[in-house]
């Protein structure tokens, strides 16, 4: 078998981007991306695009997801909540670059089939979660690191309480695509002793973060779907 030279060409272009965390290279490098696209996307898996997954939502540009756990500072001794697990991909990075990565989603088909990846790519601390997750985890809370990964009008008020003193924030913030004037920017909110610092960093597009889950209807004979 031939290897995949794929992943090293991907770090070679997101290094001339300006991702220049070693570590974070590292772990783009490490994970392979055809595996958390579905089949007929397999062929572009490496290229710098976002691709579309189950459920009418979307795998982020590798760019972008090295751009923010770049951004997010995480060091191996962190506890990390990610809300919109979607792929998985996001995650999968995240957990080789911290402790234990808690990640929500409220699609269950898409959380299952990321569970599966994490499983087969034997990513033993991603800890997942079906549900809503404007209202984070507050079980497990409070986090070093908080990443959202579908668009917000603001930060809710109850996730940012789930942020620890030093802690760091990162998430797209503005209007859905497809509204009006439609313009998001990854934000970065920095817990400090004075209050939340906030930064403004590039302008990005993503899928809407949805309050609530979607209804499921049990089948007659056991199997669960989406309505
Ligand atoms: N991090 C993902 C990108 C997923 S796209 C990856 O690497 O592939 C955003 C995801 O957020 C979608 O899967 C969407 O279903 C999920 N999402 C949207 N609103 C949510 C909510 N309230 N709670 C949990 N997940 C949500």
């Amino acid at each position: 078998m031939t290897e995949d030279h794929r992943p090293i060409a991907l770090v070679m272009a997101l290094r001339g981007q300006g991702i220049l965390d070693p570590r974070v290279l590292s772990a783009m490098e490490r994970t392979p991306r055809d595996l958390f696209v579905d089949a007929p996307f397999e062929a572009a898996a490496y290229e710098n695009s976002a691709l579309p997954i189950a459920c009418g939502q979307t795998i982020s540009q590798p760019y972008i997801v090295a751009y923010m756990s770049e951004a997010l500072e995480v060091t191996e001794k962190h506890r990390v909540l990610e809300i919109g697990t979607g792929s998985g991909y996001q995650a999968a990075i995240l957990s080789k670059l911290c402790r234990m990565v808690y990640s929500i989603e409220r699609h269950r088909p898409l959380l299952q089939a990321a569970e599966g990846r994490f499983k087969a790519l034997k990513l033993h601390n991603v800890v997942t979660r079906h549900g809503d997750g404007l209202k984070g985890w507050p079980e497990q809370a409070p986090f070093d690191r908080i990443i959202l990964t579908a668009v917000v009008p603001e930060i809710p008020a109850e996730i940012l309480a789930q942020l620890k003193p030093g802690g760091i924030l990162i998430a797209p913030v503005g209007q859905a695509p497809g509204s009006e004037r439609f313009s998001q920017h990854l934000v970065k909110i920095m817990q400090t002793e004075s209050g939340p610092k906030w930064d403004t960093l590039i302008p990005v597009v993503f899928v809407p973060m949805v309050p609530g889950v979607p209804k499921e209807v049990r089948k007659s004979d056991g199997e669960e779907s989406k309505i």
